[in-house]
């Protein structure tokens, strides 16, 4: 079969569209040519740019899982140009997708250890799709526990998955807001999510780390995990620097000698200290 040209998008129909939270909408797309639905494969941490025909395109991660088979989603924050023209499509409208694109959570390698994912705010979707994933694939892995923190509980993404893993025997969830943003009827803890982490003080022993969240959120996390006991390689992140092509070629992402769209966007720790200071 003829190689896909990368910079043709799939035309994929809006089937269903949830509110998340205030401007964060999750979109269930599929393919409107059954033959590229069923050739269509992709793994968890890869991520696409999503065309909003006639304004341009916009990254956003692969949010669901490569277990559920015949539909991606995404979840987005309408920021911009792209991202607000997104926002007023309707379900049966058809958006563009090009991807997959950049690497993967090396789930192989995690097989036999305990999971601790660590999210902040809009940054759960990329981990969402690791977390189903894994929970799809529960028995390659010990325990899993999730600590998920957002400003306020109008900010928490993907709330009736929230009750799903609370309820869960197989998953350990921890969900936080920041002070200031609970509810009188809020039953999940309060404070920032390196705190929270910090009290929790998950041991660091056969367990990978997988952290996504703000600037803020990582600066206190990372150094955290270290005192816990994490090694370098065994932390990792996923970057959301500004890209245009998606596939090594345009040099918009490219620090150092890497080229986020294609060598990331999944990093460990390890690798990230090669990287450019910034990073
Ligand atoms: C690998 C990757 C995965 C991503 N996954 C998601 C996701 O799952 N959900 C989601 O909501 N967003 C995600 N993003 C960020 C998303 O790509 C941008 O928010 C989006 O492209 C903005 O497009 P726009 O045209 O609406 O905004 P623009 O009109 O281009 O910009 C609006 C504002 O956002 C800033 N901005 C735009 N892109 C970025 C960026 N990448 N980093 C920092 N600031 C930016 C601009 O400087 C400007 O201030 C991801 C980015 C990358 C690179």
């Amino acid at each position: 079969m003829a190689e896909r040209n990368i910079y043709l998008p799939y035309l994929m129909r809006i089937a269903k569209i949830t509110d998340e939270a205030p401007a964060v909408k999750t979109f269930r797309l599929e393919f409107i040519n059954p033959e590229e639905a069923a050739n269509f494969e992709f793994h968890t941490g890869q991520f696409g740019m999503y065309t909003a025909f006639g304004e341009g395109e916009s990254t956003f991660c692969i949010a669901s899982s490569p277990t559920r088979k015949g539909y991606i989603e995404c979840t987005f924050r309408a920021v911009g140009r792209v991202t607000s023209a997104l926002a007023t499509k309707e379900e049966g409208d058809v958006i563009g997708f090009r991807g997959p694109c950049g690497n993967l959570f090396p789930l192989e390698q995690w097989r036999g250890r305990n999971l601790l994912f660590i999210a902040g705010g809009i940054a759960l979707p990329p981990l969402r799709s690791v977390i189903w994933n894994c929970l799809d694939q529960r028995d390659w892995f010990e325990k899993i526990t999730v600590v998920y923190g957002a400003r306020s509980v109008a900010d928490l993404v993907y709330k009736h998955e929230l009750q799903d893993w609370e309820a869960r025997p197989d998953i350990d969830l921890v969900v936080t807001v920041d002070p200031g943003g609970e509810t009188a009827d809020w039953k999940g803890k309060v404070g920032f999510v390196p705190h929270v982490v910090e009290q929790l003080a998950p041991p660091s022993e056969n367990t990978v780390a997988i952290v996504c969240g703000p600037p803020v959120m990582i600066r206190f996390t990372l150094p955290l995990l270290e005192k816990l006991g994490f090694t370098p390689d065994s932390v990792y992140t996923t970057l959301e620097n500004r890209m245009k092509c998606g596939h090594g070629k345009c040099g918009r992402c490219n620090t150092g000698t890497s080229f986020i769209c294609k060598d990331g966007p999944v990093y460990t720790l390890a690798q990230l200290r090669e990287l450019p200071a910034e990073y």
